[in-house]
């Protein structure tokens, strides 16, 4: 009886059941569908999430002092694998991308190198540094060079330098090399490369020493020995990396070619030149407080937070130090006038946030030197307390800045966690009469955190001072 009911219903049970085996199917796949679209949607955004804020910056902000072109700051406090990297970025894509990877390979080597030398020493204190920084030189209206140096290091003595640049149509968006500056001429070519032995062997500063026949080998004419230049003050530089082609101590020698010497072999659209500088000068006086903490900020200016910082600032009638990078004070001259307008103090940290104990001291002073220069163009004012970059100085370093030295009492890692809900406890949890608080106003994490620390501080009563007002009570 039962053998004969399901052979009955046989084919009906397969029917159902290939039917919903085809309806199962197609679920799974048109869930699996959605969901992979769903996922890479939320991936996507918080991709673009992690990137501005990394960036930290964006055009809409605020122009630049170079239209077009942003300055990204990347910094780790990191006490065992220090850097600090600050590169341009432009509107477009494919710059942005040829410059990045630049930057990945750099830092890749440098972790990996630390890594190894870690591993090898089993030493915790093993302590090395990569700083990139760059100088920007505009030419003609809308071409840029970019000279990025990289000095990297993986014990405390030695440097390695390297230079990369990029030379910028910022109306095309091209990446424009040596070739066609010299309009693909091969001839040119042998004519430039006579034109830079000649240049090299006259040089005094070469003089003694010099590596010749590396020298001779570096600067055969062939296009790929020249890709590293720029256009600045009217004529061609060419740079050759730290022991290149002289004995390092030299440094990075450069051949300098005024662009009349060599305006015959450049391309028409090279054979003129044009200049333009600018720069805005304004004054006002600082503030005063009681019962007091001092805020600081470190590693900008920059145009999304560090406004957003200000306006915060204001509502509380709050007055902080911010400890500025000259090479970002000369992309955002205006911020920083704005933050001294505001009555902030202005305090240097350096041109490209070096580990200052490293340098010599005539490189020491440089940075300082190029930072004044920067705050003083943007703000009228030199800058009045100094923070040496990752805290490092030592009484060599100390004897060499003219104005006081002044690290911190609270460091809120800001950097490090980059979380708008970890700012408030990290600075209540510390919280003393006279602290000096650390934090960057590059990140906006940082701002977004900003109004509780500020809430929690004017309720258990502080004032708000400047570093200079607070140092006599420390
Ligand atoms: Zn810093």
């Amino acid at each position: 009886m039962k053998n004969r009911y399901r052979k009955r219903l046989g084919p009906w049970i397969d029917i159902l059941l290939i039917g919903s085996i085809i309806i199962l199917a197609s679920a799974i796949v048109f869930f699996t569908v959605i969901g992979n679209d769903f996922k890479f949607q939320k991936t996507s955004a918080s991709q673009n999430e992690e990137h501005a804020e990394q960036q930290s910056s964006e055009i809409t902000e605020a122009e630049s002092k170079f239209p077009g072109i942003r300055i990204v700051t990347d910094i780790s406090d990191d006490d065992t694998m220090p850097y600090a990297i600050q590169y341009p970025q432009t509107e477009y894509d494919a710059f942005n991308e040829s410059l990045l990877q630049y930057i990945t390979v750099s830092k890749d080597r440098y972790t990996t190198a630390m890594r190894l030398k870690k591993n090898a020493e089993k030493d915790e204190t093993v302590s090395g540094e990569l700083n990139i920084s760059f100088e920007t030189y505009p030419y003609k209206d809308h071409y840029y060079s970019f000279v990025l140096t990289q000095h990297m290091s993986t014990d405390t003595e030695t440097y390695e330098t390297s230079i990369k640049t990029f030379f910028f149509n910022n109306e095309t968006g091209e990446i424009l090399d040596i070739r066609t500056l010299l309009n693909q001429d091969l001839k040119s070519l042998e004519t430039f490369s006579n034109h830079v032995r000649s240049q090299i062997l006259d040089n005094t500063e070469f003089k003694g020493q010099l590596l010749k026949d590396t020298m001779l080998a570096k600067t055969e004419p062939k296009w790929r020995l020249f890709q590293r230049f720029a256009i600045q003050d009217e004529s061609l530089v060419i740079y050759f990396d730290k022991g290149e082609i002289t004995n390092p101590a030299v440094g990075v020698p450069t051949v300098i070619m005024p662009l009349s010497y060599i305006n015959p072999l450049l391309a028409e659209q090279f054979q003129e030149q044009m200049v333009s500088a600018d720069t805005i000068v304004s004054d006002k006086e600082n503030q005063n407080g009681t019962k007091r903490v001092a805020l600081t900020f470190d590693d900008g200016p920059d145009p999304k937070a560090t406004k957003q910082i200000l306006q915060l600032l204001e509502k509380y009638d709050a007055k902080a130090t911010f400890f500025m990078l000259g090479n970002r004070v000369q992309y955002y001259p205006d911020i920083a006038k704005e933050v001294y307008d505001a009555g902030h103090e202005i305090g240097s940290h350096s041109w490209s946030h070096p580990m200052l104990t490293k340098l010599s001291s005539k490189q020491v002073l440089e940075e300082f030197n190029s930072t004044e220069k920067a705050i003083m163009q943007a703000t009228g004012k030199p800058a009045t307390v100094f923070r040496p970059p990752y805290g490092a100085t030592n009484q060599r370093v100390n004897g060499l800045i003219p104005i006081p030295v002044v690290n911190w009492s609270i460091d809120t890692l800001d950097w490090k966690h980059r979380d708008a809900k970890k700012l408030l406890p990290s600075v209540k949890n510390n919280m003393h009469n006279n602290a000096i608080i650390l934090m960057h106003d590059i990140h906006i994490s940082t701002a977004d955190g900003l109004e509780p620390v500020l809430q929690y501080l004017q309720n258990e009563g502080y004032q708000f001072v400047t570093v200079s007002e607070i140092l006599p009570y420390r």
